[in-house]
């Protein structure tokens, strides 16, 4: 069969970066940017899920609260527009890093409460009537070869270690594997529970709708105690929050504090009944694979397979490309990922294709900060785990901004101190050469070998 013609983004009629935003016709009307000084009681800049969320929280916990939410483009234009519709609780980010914050019990708490927020997301969908395609699913996690597979025994010790039970998890053999996605050479798999595939543009469209005031187009320019510097005026406000994960390290301040990483998608055209007959995905599973640079996946509700993995990973000096046009390499390689797990799909167009990027901290670590004498928080550094993840966050910068305390804001990952960035050469060197090195790992094992001293190497390199 021919290779599918490479991907081209569609028009973009109206803002759209990602098919999400595509398929809903372009990015909403564009809502009026600051018209001037304003005062809030709390101001919130990112218009994504965490700082919607928050906005949303803030106003059920307290509804005479003003909230002012500061967006420099438009709001979902971020990675809570561009995502790959994973609803998961899972907990991404290494527990023991979390422990220097609180015992161990603690950090179960956090599990939990993470893998609780799936519900809690669908359940605020089903109150706000958004319609975001949400089906409840299983993460399938299939492995190719035989350290693949050490992998997969290995992520079931830990998860007995450290799993919530919300989130049951089940070994799957090669033929119970091949039941449920025919991936080629499959040898195993492991299923959990708990998790959910969204349409991601159209969950961020639903929160955004809440009725929280946000001001589009406007640039936040410096953020201080109870001040937003904007492009538009200055708002004041009692409380003031950010929410700009992956793009925080363009404020002044913390180029250092989040590196910037890339994740890039592709989507193809429909699939015709007789390849999803062949292909199986019947439950419309979250599926991933267990390659140390792994590719992430959904089936969508029009029948067509979202494809993920990491695009150009990182640019010199924290640079972000904001545009979200994925470059020809990328593409590339993503068709190559998807043709290698289901070759059957060669001949099938692809539609589309974007990146966008996502925030990490030192310690790869996913947190929520505030400073009760400032006034001022700040939630991200999901790593690329934010669709419930900035739920949870939002939830609980809520709390701390009301001055509340609750069960959630004495979570571990709360004000869990970390260290920032050294400064270039030295993080793009680490950056590139992890993912060097993780590629390198996974040609070996590809070939039959084992890698992972090679992969373990670049893990430490970036401190992951
Ligand atoms: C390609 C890709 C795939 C992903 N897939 C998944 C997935 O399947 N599941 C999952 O759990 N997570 C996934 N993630 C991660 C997840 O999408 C993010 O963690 C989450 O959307 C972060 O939400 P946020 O609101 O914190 O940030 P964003 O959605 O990035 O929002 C930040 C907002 O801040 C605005 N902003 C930035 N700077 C300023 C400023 N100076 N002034 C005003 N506004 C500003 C931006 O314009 C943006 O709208 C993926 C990420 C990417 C990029």
């Amino acid at each position: 069969m021919a290779d599918a013609p490479p991907a081209t983004a569609l028009p973009r009629r109206n803002g759209e970066v990602s098919f999400w935003q595509a398929a809903l016709g372009g990015m909403a009307p564009a809502r009026p940017p600051l018209g001037g000084d304003a005062r809030v009681d709390v101001a919130i800049v990112g218009a994504g899920y965490t700082g919607l969320w928050t906005a949303l929280y803030l106003m059920r916990a307290s509804p005479g609260v003003r909230v002012g939410l500061i967006e420099a483009e438009r709001a979902g234009f971020g990675a809570s527009g561009r995502n790959g519709g994973w609803l998961s609780g899972d907990f991404a980010w290494k527990p023991e890093r979390y422990l220097k914050n609180g015992s161990a019990e603690d950090v179960r708490r956090l599990i939990g409460a993470l893998a609780r927020t799936v519900p809690e997301v669908i359940a605020r969908a089903r109150d706000l009537g958004i319609d975001a395609d949400i089906r409840e699913t299983q993460e399938v996690r299939v492995a190719t070869n035989a350290a693949q597979l050490a992998r997969l025994d290995a992520e079931m010790a830990a998860r007995a270690q450290w799993g919530a039970p919300e989130m049951p998890a089940r070994r799957l053999d090669a033929a119970e594997m091949a039941a449920r996605v025919a991936v080629a050479g499959a040898l195993g798999g492991i299923e959990v529970g708990g998790v959910a595939r969204i349409q991601p543009a159209k969950l961020v469209r639903g929160v955004e709708a809440a009725g929280a005031t946000i001001w589009e187009g406007t640039r936040a320019l410096a953020l201080s105690p109870g001040r937003v510097v904007t492009d538009r005026g200055t708002v004041t406000a009692d409380v003031v929050l950010r929410a700009t994960e992956g793009f925080t390290a363009r404020l002044p301040g913390h180029r250092r504090d989040w590196l910037p990483l890339n994740s890039a998608q592709i989507v193809t055209d429909p699939l015709p009944p007789d390849l999803w007959a062949e292909i199986g995905w019947q439950g419309y599973e979250l599926l991933h694979d267990a390659a140390n640079s792994y590719f992430y996946a959904q089936r969508t509700e029009d029948g067509r397979i979202a494809f993920g993995a990491r695009g150009v990973p990182y640019r010199f000096a924290s640079g972000i490309d904001a545009s979200g046009a994925a470059d020809g390499v990328t593409v590339a390689r993503l068709i190559a990922g998807l043709h290698r797990i289901l070759p059957q799909l060669r001949s099938v167009p692809i539609a589309h294709a974007w990146c966008g990027v996502l925030g990490v901290p030192r310690d790869w670590c996913a947190r929520v900060g505030y400073d009760p004498r400032s006034r001022m928080g700040w939630a991200g550094g999901y790593v690329g785990i934010g669709v419930a993840t900035s739920n949870l966050a939002g939830r609980t910068l809520a709390d701390l901004a009301l001055g509340r305390q609750s069960d959630l804001t004495g979570l571990p990952w709360v004000n869990l101190p970390v260290r920032r960035w050294e400064p270039e050469p030295l993080r793009f060197i680490a950056l590139r050469g992890m993912y060097r090195l993780l590629d390198a790992a996974d040609a070996r094992e590809r070939a039959g070998g084992t890698a992972g001293a090679l992969a373990r190497l670049g893990l430490r390199l970036a401190g992951r």
